[in-house]
């Protein structure tokens, strides 16, 4: 949220807290003289139910509001928009406002007040009264009155003022967290009117005799959404470990990985951490302040921090604040960092992977964040294995292992995807070199099969080189390259191939295994032909241009006499 915005929501409050307070003591009935100690009664009970919030789609619900109904009844609004305001307190206290979100003080504390306000200016329009009534319909008529007039308000505020205003997020009205606040409405309601009647009865005793059995119930409800809140998470990483499987490179994987994670389990930091040596980790993605850095690579030691504790020890840990972690870490952790939840990624009893997630929030995560980080780390583990042999086969069907280039089969697949693209972008151009070195039998010959491979290693490195990201260098067959070159005109490609021809002859290619001179390096001189075909003007399909470059290389450049550049001509 901004700034500004925040300033002014705190003046408003600073303004209308004790103003509001203030009217509701001068214009409504205060039924405090002779209550003092029954009220502090009411106090403390609302503060205790306070501490079991159950959170239902980031809302807490509050039980406070079924004792208030009684604490209206029996002492008047101002009474009970105080003892709102410091069930309000401790609720925020148990749900670990940070200072970061402090502002959701003043927005609850106001709404509190204009909810209190709202219930009590229907309740006494329509005649309502604090006078001990008996229980009688229109006495009920006039709580449930009351009752549903908090409810609408608040649910109003929450959905189209809070809501919308600070999380800028826009709900139905009638969705079912409104169906749930009826409900729960509706339960506190006969609590509301039960406790107003027993104590008009007992007097404070009313308060046990509701007031455990109410705790206990909120205490279950609590445990209830706690396991409930587990399953949401148990379905949810089943889900996200399907989908971390069906990713086939560990970019993906990763990518995956991360956004679930922190999409399910929210932190204001996290890291994904791979173990490159025995003495070095380096984060390979992470988020950062809410968002995903994608080229993160800062490197730690494996002796350093929470990382290389649990590198060190190959097991979990769950910091609850600062305190308990700060002696250990310097590196990577910010300083507004209070939770933190750190788990290894293990593969074959080794750490292969270290996965983090902080939060500048005290007590933000507990242990069943942890077994869900951890089970979902489990699955991150597998699918980057999977990702990882993938990608090696992968590359293995594409690469030649002499020289590491793509080979024929990759740049045929190549081929084709560049000439569509070519179709589809009509006005672009699409070159092909193909290269052969000459004489290269006699190389053979001279120096050694084996100094034949040297050089064919450095002229595969030499080409890269030349190329740059202008195009894709493969090997074709044995001393045979083709050059792949999107958008480059007839022109540019000529320029390119005299370039490349010129490199090869100009300087000579170092042997270390010449059959000659055993173990001695020695600079070999070599030439090489080349052909050239541009699409769309000479091919009609991916196949003719290297055809057409290899016709080109075979007349144009070896029967013209070797060492030299030939365009396609029809
Ligand atoms: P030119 O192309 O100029 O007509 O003569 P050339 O001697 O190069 O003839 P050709 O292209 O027909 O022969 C290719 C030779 O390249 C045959 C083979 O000995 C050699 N060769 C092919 N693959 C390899 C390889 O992987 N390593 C080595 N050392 N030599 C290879
Ligand atoms: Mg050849
Ligand atoms: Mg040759």
């Amino acid at each position: 949220m901004e700034t500004k915005l925040k300033s002014i929501l705190w003046a408003v409050w600073a303004f209308v807290f004790p103003s509001a307070l203030f009217a509701a003591y001068t214009l409504w009935p205060v039924k405090i003289s002779g209550n003092e100690w029954t009220i502090a009664a009411f106090l403390v009970f609302m503060c205790i139910v306070s501490i079991f919030p159950i959170i239902v789609n980031e809302t807490p619900v509050f039980f406070a509001q079924g004792v208030s109904i009684s604490v209206f009844l029996l002492f008047g609004p101002f009474v009970e928009m105080i003892l709102m305001q410091a069930a309000l307190t401790v609720l925020l206290l148990k749900l670990r406002i940070g200072k970061r979100e402090i502002y959701r003080y003043p927005t609850n504390s106001l709404m509190f007040l204009i909810v209190s306000a709202a219930g009590a200016a229907v309740y006494y329009a329509i005649g309502g009264t604090h006078d001990h009534e008996a229980l009688t319909l229109p006495f009920i008529l006039k709580v449930i009155a009351y009752s549903f007039t908090i409810c609408l308000v608040n649910h109003f505020f929450l959905q189209h003022v809070i809501r919308g205003i600070f999380y800028k997020k826009k709900e139905k009205f009638f969705s079912r967290d409104f169906l749930w606040e009826i409900f729960t409405t509706l339960m506190f309601l006969p609590v509301g009117i039960l406790l107003y009647l027993l104590y008009l009865d007992l007097g404070p005793q009313a308060l046990f005799f509701v007031g455990i059995p109410f705790v206990g119930i909120s205490f279950i409800l609590l445990l209830l959404s706690q396991s409930q809140r587990l399953n949401t998470y148990l379905q949810q990483a089943s889900e996200i470990g399907h989908q971390l499987t069906e990713r086939l490179e560990v970019k993906e994987v990763v990518e995956v990985y991360l956004d679930k994670l922190t999409s399910m389990i929210k932190a204001d930091y996290a890291y994904i951490i791979d173990v490159i040596s025995d003495n070095e980790l380096k984060v390979i993605r992470k988020l950062d302040n809410g968002k995903i850095v994608k080229h993160a690579k800062e490197s730690i030691s494996v002796h350093q921090g929470v990382s290389g504790l649990v590198y060190a020890t190959k097991k979990s840990v769950l910091y609850k604040k600062r305190d308990h972690w700060a002696k250990l870490e310097r590196t990577l952790l910010p300083e507004s960092i209070e939770s933190v939840i750190a788990v290894p990624i293990v593969r074959n009893q080794k750490v292969v992977g270290i996965v983090i997630l902080a939060s500048n929030k005290k007590r933000f995560y507990d242990r069943a964040q942890l077994m869900i980080t951890d089970l979902l780390t489990a699955y991150l583990g597998v699918a980057i294995e999977n990702a990882k042999s993938y990608e090696e086969t992968k590359k293995q069907s594409e690469r030649c292992p002499l020289t590491g280039l793509y080979n024929y089969r990759y740049m045929e697949k190549l081929l084709e995807y560049e000439y569509t693209e070519l179709v589809q972008l009509k006005g672009q151009k699409l070159s092909l070199i193909l290269l052969d070195i000459d004489h290269f039998k006699k190389v053979n010959d001279t120096y050694g099969h084996q100094a034949g491979n040297e050089i064919l290693i450095s002229l595969a490195e030499r080409l890269t080189r030349f190329i740059g990201d202008r195009g894709t260098v493969a090997r074709y067959g044995g001393e045979e390259f083709v050059i792949l070159l999107p958008n480059m005109d007839k022109p540019a490609c000529f320029a390119t191939a005299e370039g490349i021809r010129q490199s090869i002859a100009n300087r000579p290619f170092i042997v270390e295994q010449s059959i000659q001179h055993h173990g001695k390096r020695q600079p070999v001189s070599i030439t090489a032909s080349i052909g050239y075909a541009t699409a769309p003007e000479d091919a009609e399909g991916p196949l003719d241009l290297i055809r057409h470059a290899d016709r080109a290389m075979y007349i144009g450049a070896k029967q013209a006499g070797r060492n030299r550049v030939a365009e396609y001509v029809k």
